[in-house]
């Protein structure tokens, strides 16, 4: 007799909502995380009383009516607005692209003349199919924004040449010829009160958790512990990484406290040029409208990924998903393991795709 129905490997996102819906549905889980905490990367830790997100900043948006349903029976949510500021040099401009965004760049005031601008600096370019991000960025919103928001900022956080780069990333940015610098689209949009940590703890009542406990090492001692396995760490290490490595781009926090009661004046702050090394500051308080005496930012530095390094975002260029496929045709292939979340299904995950992505296992798995 197998002591558990499941052995979930990764108490974040994905792990946390399967657990959850099996503990639901009568079944015993346990589940291992290689870290020495819950929630994975939108774990949050207190300092100077201040939620501080620690593997990068966390915005929770959704067009979904039911993934918000969702999500908040296990917390409520403010009304955070994300709406990040970008520098290049002395020059500050408000993101995602907008009539805002224009209006500083060219002077503008209309959306016609924003876009008769963006016309004129593209007429010369003569691309009708954009085929990289490159080409992409600057079909959309022209020369000027390229060169000063767009191109050494992507340089950065890729470490590629935007032309190397698949023209998707770029289009997760709205760009709008209204003056609204909401990040998203979505329709429901917040930060958890309390940050994003007690949302997992709620979610793994009632599933046995430990923690510092990383799989490879677990399984040589209890490959008999469950019937079946929810696998939601790397797939190619999974399989020995057999058929090669996929790669990611890591990232780096720096953080400190400062000794100030608001240094930045909103919580995101994107650097866009070369000048400074780092991507963003991130000013943790502002995403739940903090008081506090002090403040806590986090320079993030994006960072070349090596095996054994902390993977945070799947390259999803031709040769990686190449080479995803054939490790997913393995995994179809391997009875009683599921392969889920961002490192199981090597995708570059929003948390309500992942919620969507758990519930559709948890469908497949139990049929309701
Ligand atoms: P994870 O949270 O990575 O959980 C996987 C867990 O598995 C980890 O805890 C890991 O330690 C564990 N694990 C791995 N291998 C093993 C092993 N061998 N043994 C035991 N345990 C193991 N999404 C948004 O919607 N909004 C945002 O603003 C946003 N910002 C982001 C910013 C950054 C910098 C990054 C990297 C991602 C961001 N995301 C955002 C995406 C979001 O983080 C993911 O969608 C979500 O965390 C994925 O959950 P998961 O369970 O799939 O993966
Ligand atoms: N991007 C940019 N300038 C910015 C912000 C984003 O060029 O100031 C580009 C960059 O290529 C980035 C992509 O848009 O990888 C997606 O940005 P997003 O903020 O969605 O990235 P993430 O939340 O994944 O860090």
């Amino acid at each position: 007799m197998k002591k558990y129905d499941y052995l979930i490997v990764g108490a974040g996102l994905f792990g946390a909502v399967f657990a959850y819906e099996a503990t639901q549905r009568g079944k015993k889980c346990l589940v291992i995380d290689k870290r020495d905490h819950i929630a994975g990367n939108i774990y949050c830790e207190k300092i100077e009383d201040i939620n501080v997100h620690k593997y990068g900043a966390h915005i929770f948006h959704t067009s979904d009516r039911a993934v918000w349903d969702y999500v908040n029976r296990f917390a409520e949510f403010n009304h955070y607005i994300n709406s990040p500021v970008a520098i290049y040099h002395d020059e500050l401009y408000n993101l995602p692209f907008n009539m805002n965004t224009f209006s500083k760049m060219w002077g503008v005031k209309t959306p016609d003349e924003a876009k008769a601008k963006i016309a004129e600096q593209i007429a010369e370019l003569g691309i009708t199919e954009p085929k990289n991000l490159e080409e992409q960025a600057l079909s959309l919103v022209g020369t000027d924004v390229y060169k000063k928001l767009i191109k050494e900022y992507t340089e950065k956080q890729w470490a590629r040449d935007c032309k190397e780069l698949p023209s998707f990333i770029i289009k997760r940015l709205p760009l709008r010829f209204t003056y609204d610098n909401n990040y998203f689209n979505d329709r429901y949009q917040g930060i958890p009160i309390g940050g994003y940590t007690p949302i997992i703890e709620k979610m793994l009542e009632g599933s046995d958790v430990m923690l510092s406990t990383d799989y490879f090492d677990f399984i040589k001692e209890n490959a008999d512990t469950a019937q079946k396995t929810v696998f939601t760490g790397q797939i190619d290490r999974y399989f020995d990484f057999c058929l090669g490595v996929l790669e990611y781009r890591s990232v780096r926090f720096e953080t400190e406290i400062l000794d100030t009661e608001n240094y930045q004046g909103n919580a995101v702050v994107n650097y866009t040029s070369h000048e400074q090394p780092y991507t963003r500051i991130i000013e943790h308080k502002h995403f739940e409208f903090g008081k506090q005496p002090k403040t806590v930012i986090s320079k993030e530095y994006s960072s070349e990924w090596k095996s054994g390094d902390e993977p945070y975002y799947p390259i999803n260029n031709d040769r990686n998903n190449e080479l995803y496929l054939r490790y997913r045709e393995l995994a179809d292939k391997t009875p009683n393991v599921i392969f889920g979340g961002r490192l199981g299904q090597y995708k570059y995950y929003d948390m309500d795709k992942v919620i969507i992505a758990a519930l559709d296992a948890v469908k497949t798995e139990f049929g309701n």
